[in-house]
């Protein structure tokens, strides 16, 4: 069963004006599965009535990509058709919203060769330059929302018929992005106000680095660069207009020192990466790149990313989230980066986001790396959050202060 209309309209008026905050003559690119046509054509209407100038779609269908991936060649991913390339640049560069909808079977792509996967991701960095940064800046605003779909829901859900499994999922991404039939836009500002007292707090402090232990095994030593800037609850875009990428979230991040990270990181929850799931994993850094790692299940597939190139074997994101957070007291492992980042501490593999370093955003990328800021075609998030995590901030003078107690805040 879906929600009722009532609940569907808010959801999509939530992504298109909160998340996008699409404007008046603005063109809006929706990618969407088939299988969620009918939440795409909800969000094209809210947008339509926003006075959005076009709304263009990019549809996609799993069944069909793992077809792709299956049979035709390693080198059919090595390039990307001009036509792709041009429809992502020049919807960029006309100043597009990019909202995305996920609803990915968690395992589509299991069994794909992954060096097909990497090829793909390589040549669409490679060919949609002006896209990626563009919205890697935030000169345009993007958004990021989910809709079930019969497989994901199996998998979260894998006790229940596939129609409760769905209803059940639903019910969960509503929770998870305050759409509960009152009003969820109101709900976001007031979630964005409270980001404010941790950021300040750990902008104002600038730690040089932060000592992170759990019973995992994780002890970890991560160094933070100079004017590095805590974000979280959403970014402004170039032309000073608010929008959240992600929805839901409930993350404060920074970049840490890509050259000053040093000890053991053991993750807490899978990672599925396109598909396919990686478990159990550990990582051993030194001065900042991963030198030694293992993992019980998609050890191969970890190789392939650690291998992609020099910037997947250091990190490029770090981020809080309590421990009892909205999402991870669902207790429900989603199986999807977008929900599961919000129940965990977490850190991304690759490439970091310039924004969150003083002027980072002026920066060549000479100068970014100067300053410890990770470049990379990945962009990989993968959790390592407990119950018993503790964090704690070293200042430049020695003082210590906690900033995790227990897996949440400690102020
Ligand atoms: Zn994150
Ligand atoms: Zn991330």
């Amino acid at each position: 069963m879906k929600p009722s209309q009532q609940l569907l309209e808010q959801y999509a008026a939530l992504a298109v004006e909160s998340g996008i905050n699409l404007q008046k003559g603005q063109e809006l690119v929706v990618r969407c599965p088939v299988e969620c046509a009918y939440f795409a054509r909800i969000i094209a209407k809210k947008a339509y009535e926003r006075g959005a100038r076009e709304v263009i779609l990019s549809w996609s269908d799993e069944a069909l990509s793992k077809m792709k991936y299956t049979y035709s060649p390693l080198e059919v991913f090595e390039t990307m058709p001009p036509w792709q390339a041009d429809f992502n640049n020049y919807y960029a560069e006309r100043g597009a919203g990019f909202l995305s909808i996920l609803a990915s079977d968690p395992e589509a792509l299991s069994g794909v060769d992954p060096q097909k996967i990497i090829a793909g991701t390589k040549a669409s960095h490679e060919a949609c330059q002006s896209f990626y940064e563009k919205t890697e800046t935030n000169q345009i605003p993007w958004n990021i929302i989910a809709v079930p779909s019969p497989a994901w829901a199996k998998k979260v859900f894998p006790g229940c018929e596939e129609e409760e499994a769905i209803e059940k999922l639903w019910a969960a991404i509503l929770t998870s992005v305050r759409v509960d039939g009152s009003d969820p836009i109101a709900a976001w500002e007031a979630h964005k106000e409270s980001f404010q007292q941790k950021k300040d707090f750990l902008n104002q402090k600038q730690f040089t680095a932060l000592h992170y232990q759990n019973s995992l095994g994780t002890d970890l030593l991560v160094g933070m660069p100079k004017n590095h800037i805590w974000e979280g609850g959403g970014d402004v875009t170039k032309d000073g207009f608010p929008f959240f990428p992600n929805m839901p979230t409930e993350e404060v991040f920074s970049v840490p020192d890509k050259d000053h990270i040093n000890g053991t990181l053991v993750s807490s929850m899978p990672l599925n990466h396109n598909g396919s799931l990686i478990e159990n994993f550990r990582f051993t850094f030194r001065d900042g790149l991963i030198v030694d790692y293992s993992a019980q299940k998609g050890e191969e597939l970890l190789k392939h990313i650690l291998d992609t190139d020099e910037g997947s074997r250091r990190l490029g994101e770090i981020a809080l989230v309590p421990a009892d957070s909205p999402i991870s007291n669902l207790n429900i492992l989603f199986y999807n980066t977008l929900f599961d980042e919000n129940a965990s501490c977490h850190f991304a593999l690759g490439s970091a986001y310039p924004s969150c370093i003083e002027d980072g955003c002026s920066l060549s990328k000479e100068e970014l790396a100067k300053r410890g800021v990770n470049d990379s075609i990945n962009h990989i998030d993968f959790m390592v959050g407990t119950k018993d995590l503790s964090i704690t901030g070293i200042e430049a003078d020695g003082t210590k202060t906690p900033i995790f107690i227990n897996g949440n805040w400690a102020f």
